[in-house]
């Protein structure tokens, strides 16, 4: 489960990690009251990143320039997704802005600290050589820290990364966090560091043991599994053992498989949409591979399911089906008048990917 920016700060907050004052949390209709204070940053809250870049973020500095632009900043749709709110804080006046994330890693059976010298809008484009990772325990908090100064150029910090470290650590165990990224992680002229954005992944899995949560997007069932928000490949298959097959052919060709998800017998509109919806959080999608085998549920009503929800969004990646079974024929000839080609095997599919 993915929270909105203004859900993982407030958690921050909790865990005494520095975030932005917050002025407000506006819904549609609250956009009239104009903040007493300026500048303030306005902040669509949409589940995705690069928001900047997409136009989301805005600052302002009086009352009219505020009146001017929450009205089209709330109605803009993102990729997709339209807010419920804008987040209204205090603006921060910048001098750096430094990328800091914590995931697990899976084959260490650890959690890892990634950390970059240079945060902000770009992070995405930016290749891992320049990448601190760094396995992250109580014991060697002292050592990292030194290290992260090290690579932000921050000699006098220590001691404030070590403390924002050891806070992100308590953080993410007792949140059963998959993800904490923190980018920009800001430096302020007052010499402040500031989480300025943050994106939170929780653990569905361990929602039984958080009566607490209580968060925009639902706790999915446990269908859904995220392998990795930077995977290119998102999956879509029936059943658990082809969804797993499905994720394995995925990986087996050195791609990045962003997920896992068995959308079981029901392949309605509704809940391919959802799945799209789902998928397109992960930013760095390029693919969706949907493989279905039509037993009980029939492969023309999973193609018209398919394209009657991608024409709700139209930022869709690009799919490659792989659909056979039970009217699959009539299945082929509906995608092919929607353009959608229709593969043989899941194989030939992932084919369209390397070449
Ligand atoms: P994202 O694009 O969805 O990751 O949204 P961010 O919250 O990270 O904002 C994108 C960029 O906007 C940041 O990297 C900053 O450069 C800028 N920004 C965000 N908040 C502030 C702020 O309070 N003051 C200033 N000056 N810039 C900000
Ligand atoms: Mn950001």
């Amino acid at each position: 489960m993915n929270l909105l920016e203004h859900e993982a700060k407030s958690i921050l907050s909790d865990y005494g990690i520095a975030v932005p004052r917050r002025v407000a949390l506006l819904t549609r209709d609250g956009v009239n009251d104009a903040p007493e204070e300026f500048p303030v940053v306005l902040k669509s809250q949409v589940p995705i990143g690069g928001r900047g870049k997409l136009g989301g973020i805005k600052v302002v500095h009086d009352a009219t320039e505020f009146h001017q632009t929450i009205e089209p900043l709330i109605q803009r749709e993102i990729r997709g997704f339209t807010p419920r709110h804008i987040l209204v804080e205090q603006a921060l006046e910048i001098e750096a802005e430094y990328y800091l994330s914590l995931t697990i890693n899976r084959e260490l059976g650890t959690i890892e600290m990634i950390a970059h010298r240079q945060g902000g809008v770009e992070i995405e484009e930016q290749v891992s050589d320049d990448l601190l990772r760094r396995p992250l325990d109580t014991v060697q908090l002292q050592s990292i820290s030194q290290a992260l100064a090290d690579l932000y150029d921050l000699p006098d910090k220590v001691f404030l990364l070590e403390d924002l470290l050891s806070c992100l650590l308590r953080c993410f165990m007792q949140n059963d966090a998959a993800l904490i990224e923190i980018n920009p992680l800001a430096l302020t002229h007052h010499g402040e560091l500031i989480a300025a954005d943050c994106k939170m992944t929780l653990d569905d899995a361990a929602a039984f043991r958080h009566p607490e949560w209580q968060f925009e997007e639902q706790v999915s069932d446990n269908n859904f599994v995220s392998l990795n928000p930077r995977g290119t490949i998102a999956t879509i298959a029936n059943g658990a053992g082809l969804a797993m097959a499905t994720v394995d052919a995925v990986a087996r060709r050195g791609l990045v498989p962003a997920n896992f998800l068995d959308i079981g017998g029901g392949a309605t509109v509704e809940s391919i949409v959802a799945s799209f919806r789902r998928i397109m959080e992960f930013s760095e999608v390029k693919y969706i591979v949907i493989n279905i085998f039509g037993g009980i549920v029939q492969c023309d009503q999973v193609a018209q399911a398919i394209v009657e929800a991608r024409s709700q969004l139209p930022d869709l990646p690009q799919l490659l089906i792989r659909l056979s079974g039970t009217n699959a024929e009539q299945a082929r000839r509906l995608l092919a008048k929607h353009e959608l080609p229709l593969y043989d095997s899941l194989e030939a599919a992932l084919e369209e990917i390397s070449s």
